[in-house]
């Protein structure tokens, strides 16, 4: 078969490979019908991420049919369309019990390592891909949802929703900050009026971004590069202050605005990827009651969010910018690669 393979920092090709068997009764294999690039496939690519060793096919995300199952999978048929989840899940460990699929204690790539796909094992850019726990990290699709509406339920809606809204706290009436507007920032933006906020602020150095996000529920947004920046979103809050902060780019500086405008007793929710160390100031925070979340996808709320984009309720369209086929992996990599140019959100790429 065919898969985008990493070569070590700044390599990859799109290649021949063996097709993946069943290596273990609870493993299926699916046939990827679509798939996308992540902000992480690119960080893995500039060799942000050591764990990534050469050979492994990257990707996390994709949708696809079963071809094949192990023995001892009973819940699942071949020809099944399913979404194939970012997070493995094994169902049975103590971590599993309680939704926290994130820290799975299953041997497959690492115990207590839910990401798995195009990290520690071989992920979804590929025409063919294994899935291990099969029962628990797929979903099946029903009729009605696309592909190209799926496939943003493996990684990008939970996770502007679960790391974003939920550990945000976000409740009725709330004004919602979201510093970032790209996928991820434009998934909790999509997702906040779930919980009733009342305002949804979209903070961004791009224009463009901040019309985009406008679709997603926006209901005003602030360009980061002006100045008064800050003011601007105070006047939104009388001064306040937003209830919930919402950090969705992963840089020292963006956390600190998150830190700069949230109000007191407010939420600070960190979802971006971070590379370097933040400098968080207790000694100032602790006499504003400042609640500060952060982690990794569950994709717990998968099933919910699956609902909610088959009733058209999220949505789940709007993040498809470009389509590519397989034989354009590299073309699609390049376009998401330079994103503020080609103003690419998600590209998806399908066999
Ligand atoms: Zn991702
Ligand atoms: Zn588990």
């Amino acid at each position: 078969m065919k898969a985008l393979v990493y070569g070590g920092p700044g390599k990859k090709t799109w290649t021949d490979v063996p097709d993946p068997t069943i290596q273990s009764p609870t493993d299926v294999i699916v046939k990827v019908d679509t798939t996308t690039i992540c902000g992480t496939d690119l960080h893995i690519l500039k060799g942000d991420v050591p764990a990534v060793t050469k050979g492994r096919i990257l990707g996390h995300e994709g949708v696809g049919t079963i071809t094949e199952i192990g023995a001892s999978v009973t819940s699942l048929r071949v020809g099944d369309r399913v979404i194939i989840s970012c997070i493995k899940s094994c169902g049975h460990c103590v971590n599993c019990k309680t939704g926290l699929y994130s820290h799975c204690l299953g041997e497959e790539g690492a115990s207590g390592i839910g990401w798995v796909f195009g990290h520690l094992i071989d992920g979804t850019q590929a025409e063919f891909v294994r899935v291990p726990y099969a029962e628990n990290s797929l979903y099946l699709l029903p009729e009605g949802v696309s592909d190209q509406q799926a496939v943003m339920l493996s990684d990008i809606l939970p996770t502007g929703f679960e790391i974003g809204v939920q550990y945000g706290r976000v409740k009725p009436g709330d004004t919602v900050a979201v510093i970032g507007a790209g996928p991820v920032g434009l998934a909790a933006i999509s997702t906040a009026g779930l919980y009733g906020a009342a305002t949804i602020i979209a903070v961004d150095l791009d224009a463009h971004r901040l019309e985009k996000s406008r679709e997603f529920g926006a209901t005003d947004v602030v360009l980061s590069s002006d100045a008064d920046w800050k003011e601007q979103v105070m006047l939104l809050t009388d001064g306040q202050g937003v209830d919930v902060a919402i950090e969705a780019v992963g840089i020292p500086e963006t956390f600190t605005m998150c830190i700069d405008i949230v109000r007191p007793g407010g939420n600070v929710a960190n979802v971006g990827v971070h590379g370097k160390a933040v400098q968080l100031h207790v000694e100032d925070l602790w006499i504003q009651n400042i609640n500060i979340s952060m982690g990794l996808v569950n994709t717990n709320t998968t099933p919910m969010l699956l609902k909610l984009v088959a009733q058209q309720k999220v949505p789940a369209d709007s993040f498809a910018t470009h389509h590519f086929t397989f034989d354009e992996f590299m073309e699609a990599y390049d376009t998401f690669a330079r994103a503020a140019e080609t103003k690419a959100l998600k590209v998806v790429i399908t066999a």
